[in-house]
């Protein structure tokens, strides 16, 4: 399997080459050349998500060295549970939030942390990676075992939650974090820039730890490969999924996954009051913008990295979806609800998702769906507690977190000011 550029005008490469380069020389995204197919007796026998994830995988790294290393990868990256809770009649959640930085990021991170620490290298990698709040934590979290890589997380001043800064700011030697003076579409754009200077490129081998990455979602397609194989065999239907969207790169895998034949149905985004795929999907007109400060502040995005992929897609891959936006107010009165009514505590990004099933239209609300909840609610407890007037426990592997010390570096957004950072590592 090779890996071609959405902008069509870089070599194709393999697995391998395009998880070290994170973006194509062309400045586009790859995407596999064609897609490979699925019927559901190919997973007849796998027990459980790594192995699930390691023959849905194979064909992607069909051809590549860390093919032979694809389920020790999957095992060793995938030790935590995906499960799926009924949450009322004909709702379900698919809770992606039980890894080690309690978001549904630590699948991504830690399968391209497994991976970058399984090819071998000529010299040290550093990876770059903006955050709007939980990539930087996953991602550091991921790469602190890996001495091989160094990391550098960008994220924007002010804008993170406590509990997410401290994430960000607490991993070892090798992860630096820089707190950008601006928006997350500042630090997602500095990022590009680097990545655009061939000079910068070569000096820190640089590559991105961020969704345009193809090692964060070729493994976020594993759950849906598990959770929709889990309904079918059930119900023989497929399975219809309301994803929490910011960057597309969750929707992305739930798409890409579908477009292989697992069993899935409708696909809807639910986005918080940054409008700016919401809007697409109303007009068709891509506008993207500078984001807005939100609650679901892990879905600031104004110019959504995957679109990219999504629109080199075919009409006949991207039917049977949707998308709808939610403001604050929205979000405060879901998980309000849902509190009372289904004694479910959502995070402020899932309350999106838990929103827009409740506003689907008769004939969709007449089948079932699985919400896809990307983070504990612990992580935003400062926005849900006063909603909902309840403490939130916090899971064991944030109390440990929360007990690390922290540092980090004041960045203005420009690049001479990350290549001075860049030049003056020290790890
Ligand atoms: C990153 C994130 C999202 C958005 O996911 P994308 O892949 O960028 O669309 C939603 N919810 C949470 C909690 C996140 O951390």
């Amino acid at each position: 399997m090779k890996y071609i550029s959405t902008r069509n005008n870089a070599k194709p490469v393999s697995v391998s080459q395009a998880i070290l380069n994170g973006i194509a020389p062309d400045g586009g995204l790859y995407v596999p050349e064609t897609f490979p197919e699925f019927s559901i007796e190919d997973f007849d026998g796998a027990k459980n998500l790594p192995e699930i994830a390691d023959i849905l995988l194979s064909k992607f790294f069909n051809g590549d060295d860390l093919a032979q290393r694809l389920l020790p990868i999957c095992q060793s990256a995938f030790d935590f549970e995906a499960p799926l809770r009924q949450v009322t009649d004909g709702l379900q959640v698919l809770e992606l939030f039980h890894g080690p930085t309690a978001a549904f990021k630590d699948f991504g991170a830690r399968f391209l942390s497994k991976c970058i620490g399984q090819i071998p290298l000529s010299h040290k990698k550093t990876i770059l990676v903006a955050t709007s709040g939980d990539t930087g934590g996953a991602v550091g979290c991921a790469f602190e075992q890996n001495p091989g890589a160094k990391v550098v997380i960008l994220f924007p001043k002010g804008r993170v939650s406590p509990l997410q800064q401290q994430q960000l700011t607490c991993w070892g030697k090798n992860v630096q974090a820089l707190e950008v003076n601006g928006d997350f579409d500042d630090c997602q754009r500095l990022v590009k820039q680097a990545f655009a200077d061939d000079k910068m490129c070569l000096s820190y081998n640089l590559s991105s730890a961020n969704s345009i990455n193809i090692a964060r979602l070729l493994p976020q397609m594993s759950y849906y490969a598990a959770s929709s194989l889990t309904y079918f065999r059930h119900h023989k239907k497929p399975a219809n999924f309301i994803i929490p969207t910011g960057n597309m790169g969750n929707g992305m895998a739930a798409l890409w996954a579908r477009i292989c034949g697992l069993p899935i149905g409708r696909i809807h985004f639910a986005c918080n009051a940054n409008q700016t795929l919401f809007e697409f999907f109303v007009d068709g007109k891509f506008k993207p913008r500078h984001s807005i400060a939100t609650i679901a502040n892990a879905m600031d995005v104004g110019n959504p990295s995957n679109f990219e992929r999504f629109a080199a897609l075919a009409p006949d891959q991207t039917r049977h979806i949707d998308c709808k936006s939610f403001t604050d107010q929205q979000i405060r009165d879901t998980i309000k609800t849902d509190y009372h009514k289904f004694g479910q505590i959502w995070c402020p990004h899932t309350a999106c998702a838990a929103q827009s099933w409740r506003e689907l239209p008769t004939d969709f609300a007449k089948e079932d769906w699985m919400i896809v909840a990307t983070a504990h609610p612990y992580k935003f407890s400062e926005v849900i507690e006063p909603i909902i007037d309840t403490a939130i426990a916090p899971p064991d592997c944030l109390a440990q977190i929360m007990e690390r010390q922290t540092k980090s570096t004041p960045l203005e957004p420009e690049l001479p000011a990350l290549a001075d950072i860049l030049s003056a590592q020290t790890f």
